[in-house]
């Protein structure tokens, strides 16, 4: 064995078990299958691909349709293999060592996990007990560590908390530089921060076709971003990273919007009742903007209840040991049936 770069001995790695079970609520991902439509229509244009020939590197069509759908410039959008890689783009062009990257925790762990890959310095502003974020702390952290880039995430992941507007723009107003707002999960909020993009403003939203269009599959995200940024991610991303069958397949989707919206609203409604019949156990129930929720059991340890529900094949996402969040666990909506099972099994391990 040859060691690594110093900077990463301590560095574990991205730990989601993939586990066979009959009701899987543990990643976020969409209960149903992309709409038979969009399938066909798939296949039938990739048997036209040209596949001797690199794909088309600038994305342009799916770019269009991108930036179509959110009514900006095709020069807004940066796409890229999963937000996952938006986010390592953005961390590898504007943190890297001797920069600073901001994150308020507990949030999504990918954030300070792809910055400390880069080289970068993270560190890490605290929430209240509720998971909200106090503008105090916000601001405490932005004036102490100056962060070259601040994440936001809203809803976020794994409290399934909405940030205030208001607290992102107390953020640019202080923050000296790059804003973050990964919005994995907006559409099953009421609230987007797109609306502050433009050139002038040093604020990206980042978007995934992972957990609302039905296509985690198909490693697929986006960023809406002024147009001098998206210049320079173009030229620190590898060149031709978008293959031909992922830009097809995101540009049909587009076709597909008010399939999608239905399933959203489906998802709401479904992430509503599953809230009020859970607010009967005994139960922490965290308010969520999302497409998850987060509990706490009030009298049994976090891991015992998700070993319970795991013993009736339903697999939710087991966060009792990570920082700040003891007893916790995330439970992604599914379909109603599986829902149904989920509160049924809850119901019997609960005391
Ligand atoms: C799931 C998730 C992503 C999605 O990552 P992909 O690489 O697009 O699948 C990004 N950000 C957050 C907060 C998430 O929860």
């Amino acid at each position: 064995m040859i060691p690594v770069r110093d900077d990463l001995r301590s560095l574990e790695g991205y730990h989601s078990p993939q586990v066979d079970v009959r009701v899987r609520l543990n990643t976020n991902e969409s209960p149903l299958a992309p709409p038979a439509a969009w399938r066909d229509a798939f296949v039938a244009e990739l048997s036209r691909v040209e596949w001797h020939r690199y794909p088309d590197r600038a994305a342009t069509d799916l770019r269009a349709a991108i930036a179509g759908w959110h009514g900006v410039d095709p020069s807004q959008v940066f796409v890229a293999n999963g937000s996952n890689e938006v986010l390592q783009t953005l961390l590898l062009t504007y943190a890297g060592p001797g920069r600073t990257v901001a994150t308020f925790e507990p949030t999504y762990q990918l954030h300070a996990h792809i910055a400390r890959i880069t080289g970068a310095t993270v560190v890490e502003g605290e929430r209240a007990t509720d998971f909200t974020l106090d503008p105090t702390e916000m601001r405490r952290v932005v004036a102490e560590h100056q962060p070259h880039v601040t994440f936001l995430c809203s809803p976020n992941n794994p409290t399934g908390v909405v940030e205030p507007p208001e607290l992102l723009e107390q953020l640019l107003e202080v923050a000296p530089g790059l804003v973050v707002v990964d919005e994995a999960y907006a559409q099953f909020a009421e609230w987007t921060a797109l609306g502050h993009v433009d050139d002038q403003t040093p604020v990206v939203v980042v978007r995934t076709f992972s957990k609302t269009w039905s296509m985690a599959a198909s490693r697929l995200g986006y960023l809406i971003g002024p147009r001098w940024l998206v210049a320079e991610l173009e030229k620190v991303v590898l060149p031709y990273h978008l293959d031909a069958a992922k830009q097809i397949a995101g540009r049909l989707a587009l076709q597909f919007v008010d399939d999608m919206d239905a399933r959203v609203a489906e998802i709401v409604s479904e992430r509503t009742r599953l809230v009020a019949a859970m607010e009967l156990l005994d139960l922490e129930v965290f308010p969520s903007g999302a497409n998850f929720v987060l509990i706490r059991p009030r009298s049994m340890p976090g891991r015992e209840l998700w070993q319970g529900l795991l013993d009736r094949d339903v697999l939710v996402r087991d966060c009792s040991s990570w920082p700040r969040l003891d007893h916790c666990l995330r439970v992604t909506i599914g379909t109603p049936a599986e829902n149904d099972a989920f509160l049924d099994a809850l119901t019997e391990v609960l005391p």
